[in-house]
């Protein structure tokens, strides 16, 4: 039996119930990224070399930047019926697992294993396995994989590669370590090919994408002695550019690289919802500004989901932001 507690367990721990459970379910976030496919199908991979039944869900599709990962394709909405009821069920990236989404059956916690390295993960699991100092959760996850002795492969090397790269947008941001780059090296060497991995996930841009990236641009706007910027992308503008959710992904980090721009925002109002994206440089906590309206993520970037109209998320957004010291 595991413990139903909120502490974080041992790498020790959460291997040995790798070992005794047979059938896993691999859930990553809704709007998956890299960090949460690739931490689950690398973790996947290494448990069927083990004889293991692996499953792999999301409830959204895999988006067309990520289709290269080795399993992609075996991601889906749906179980299958016959899933044993001891299947354990391992949560990657999310601090909360209603970051799941809605179309993921009820889990018993005593089934709930959480992997993540959020700041504020509410440690949900039955094993909760959260390391905030890791740049990513794929990383957390090459923990266990040392500890289950697997051999890092070239297809498990590229899903954690994929991991890395995704969360340290390519090796620029701060949790870039020499450590994070000495493991990338060891993955490379495992057959991991950066070219390709850089390639698919940031240098495969529509034009529909760049098209609503000027509108967003466009509507660009700056405050507090320029050091906030906004912006937000609407379903009028998926209209005009043939661009969609998919194409807004990296769009609030080219605000928050403008000249003095200490926080970005980007609201995103579309298919009946207001989703945010915050990005901070480092001196404003944007995972605190989130968190008083409901969000989460890490110091330098996070979201949450508004409730109310355009208008009223920017002035509520702001608000927390200003109450965070911007
Ligand atoms: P993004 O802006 O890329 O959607 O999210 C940035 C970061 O914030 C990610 O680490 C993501 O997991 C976290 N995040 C985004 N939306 C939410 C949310 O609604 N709740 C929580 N807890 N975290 C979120
Ligand atoms: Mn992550």
């Amino acid at each position: 039996m595991i413990e139903s507690e909120a502490r974080n367990s041992t790498t020790q721990e959460v291997v040995g119930e790798l070992r005794r459970r047979s059938s896993f379910v691999m859930v990553s976030h809704v709007k998956p990224d890299g960090d949460t496919l690739g931490a689950g199908l690398a973790l996947g991979l290494a448990l069927k070399r083990m004889g293991k039944r692996v499953h792999y869900f999301n409830q959204d599709p895999v988006p067309r930047n990520l289709r290269f990962l080795p399993e992609a394709q075996h991601v889906a909405r749906a179980l299958p019926a016959d899933l044993p009821a001891d299947t354990l069920f391992v949560f990657g990236d999310m601090s909360n697992f209603t970051r799941a989404g809605e179309f993921l059956p009820k889990v018993d916690r005593a089934n709930m294993l959480d992997i993540d390295h959020h700041l504020g993960n509410e440690h949900f699991g039955a094993l909760n396995y959260v390391i905030p100092t890791e740049c990513s959760t794929g990383t957390a996850v090459m923990h266990l994989l040392r500890e289950m002795k697997v051999e890092i492969d070239r297809d498990i090397a590229t899903c954690i590669l994929t991991t890395i790269m995704t969360d340290t947008g390519g090796f620029m941001h701060s949790n870039t370590s020499p450590g994070v780059l000495e493991l990338s090296a060891e993955l490379m060497r495992a057959g991991a090919d950066k070219e390709e991995i850089t390639e698919e996930i940031f240098a495969n841009k529509r034009v529909a994408a760049t098209r609503l990236l000027g509108r967003v641009i466009d509507e660009m706007k700056f405050a507090h002695d320029g050091r906030y910027c906004y912006s937000y992308v609407d379903d009028a503008m998926f209209a005009q550019t043939g661009g969609d959710g998919e194409d807004t992904e990296d769009v609030v980090n080219v605000l928050r690289s403008q000249e003095n721009v200490e926080v970005a925002a980007l609201f995103k109002a579309y298919e009946g919802e207001l989703r945010v994206s915050l990005r901070s440089s480092g001196r404003v906590n944007v995972q605190a500004a989130a968190a008083r309206l409901g969000g989460g993520g890490h110091f330098r970037a996070s979201g949450l989901t508004f409730v109310g109209s355009l208008d009223e998320g920017f002035k509520a957004v702001e608000a927390a932001l200003v109450a965070e010291g911007l």
